[in-house]
C-alpha cells in the first residue's frame, strides 16, 4: 500500500522545510508542486510557459495543468512507496483528483498535518527567505541563515530570492490561500485525517510533533 502525507498550511508555514526532513526520516519522496513549476520555468518547457503568468502573480495555476503535472510525477518509479505532498492539493478540485488518483494507484492519504502560523509571521518569513537554485533547499536571512552567505549548505549552489517572495506578491499569495486552499482544512478534518500543528515553535519541535502525529496515524 502506497502511503501519502499531505502537508497543508499557508505559504511560509514551513511545509517545504518539514517535507524535506520528513522525506528523509520516512524514506518517502518529497513532491512539491511549486518546485515542479519552478523546474519547468527554469527549463522553459511548454508547461512552464503556461504556468508563468500565474506563478509570477502569486495566483494558482489552473487545476487541469496542475493536476496533470502532479499526476505524472506520482506515476514515476521513485514514488512507488508513496510521497509527501507539499503544496498540492490547493483547491477542492485538486483534492478530489488526488483521491481518484490514489484509488487508481492503490494508495491512501494517511495523515494531513495542517501547519498554522499567523499572517505577520508568514510575511516576515517569506520576505526574508532564500532558496537554493539547484534543489530548492530553504534558508532565512535571520532565522535559519546558511553557513556561508549566499551559498547552500547542502549542495553548494547559489541562493536566490524567489520572485514571488517579494512583499506585494506575498500578500496576494496569503489571500489566495485564504480564499482557495483554506477550505481543504475542513475537507480533511471531516475525513478524520487532519492533525493541527503550531508552526511557530521552531523547526525541530515542529518535526517532532509531525513525526509523533504521523506515526500514531498508521
Ligand atoms: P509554492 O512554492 O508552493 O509556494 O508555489 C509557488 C507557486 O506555484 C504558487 O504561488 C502557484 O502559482 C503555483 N502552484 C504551486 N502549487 C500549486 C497548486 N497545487 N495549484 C495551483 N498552483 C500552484
Amino acid at each position: 500500500m502506497r502511503i501519502y502525507i499531505v502537508l497543508l498550511g499557508p505559504p511560509g508555514a514551513g511545509k517545504g522545510t518539514q517535507a524535506q526532513i520528513l522525506a528523509e526520516k520516512l524514506k518517502l519522496v518529497h513532491v512539491s508542486s511549486g518546485d515542479l513549476f519552478r523546474e519547468n520555468l527554469k527549463n522553459k518547457t511548454e508547461l512552464g510557459r503556461q504556468a508563468q503568468f500565474y506563478v509570477d502573480r502569486g495566483e494558482l495555476v489552473p487545476d487541469d495543468i496542475t493536476i496533470g503535472m502532479v499526476r505524472d510525477r506520482l506515476l514515476k518509479e521513485d514514488c512507488s512507496n508513496g510521497a509527501i505532498l507539499d503544496g498540492f492539493p490547493r483547491t477542492p478540485a485538486q483534492a478530489e483528483a488526488l483521491t481518484m488518483l490514489l484509488v487508481e494507484l492503490g494508495g491512501r492519504v494517511v495523515s494531513v498535518p495542517f501547519i498554522y502560523v499567523p499572517d505577520e509571521v508568514l510575511i516576515e518569513r517569506l520576505t526574508g527567505r532564500w532558496t537554493c537554485r539547484a534543489q530548492g533547499h530553504i534558508y532565512h536571512q535571520k532565522n535559519n541563515p546558511p553557513k556561508v552567505a549566499g551559498i547552500c549548505d547542502l549542495d553548494g549552489s547559489e541562493l536566490y530570492q524567489r520572485e514571488d517572495d517579494k512583499r506585494e506578491t506575498v500578500m496576494r499569495r496569503i489571500q489566495v490561500y485564504q480564499d482557495q486552499t483554506a477550505p481543504l482544512i475542513e475537507y480533511y478534518r471531516q475525513q478524520g485525517l487532519l492533525i493541527e500543528v503550531d508552526g511557530t515553535i521552531g523547526i525541530e519541535n515542529v518535526t517532532d510533533h509531525l513525526m509523533k502525529a504521523i506515526q500514531g496515524a498508521h
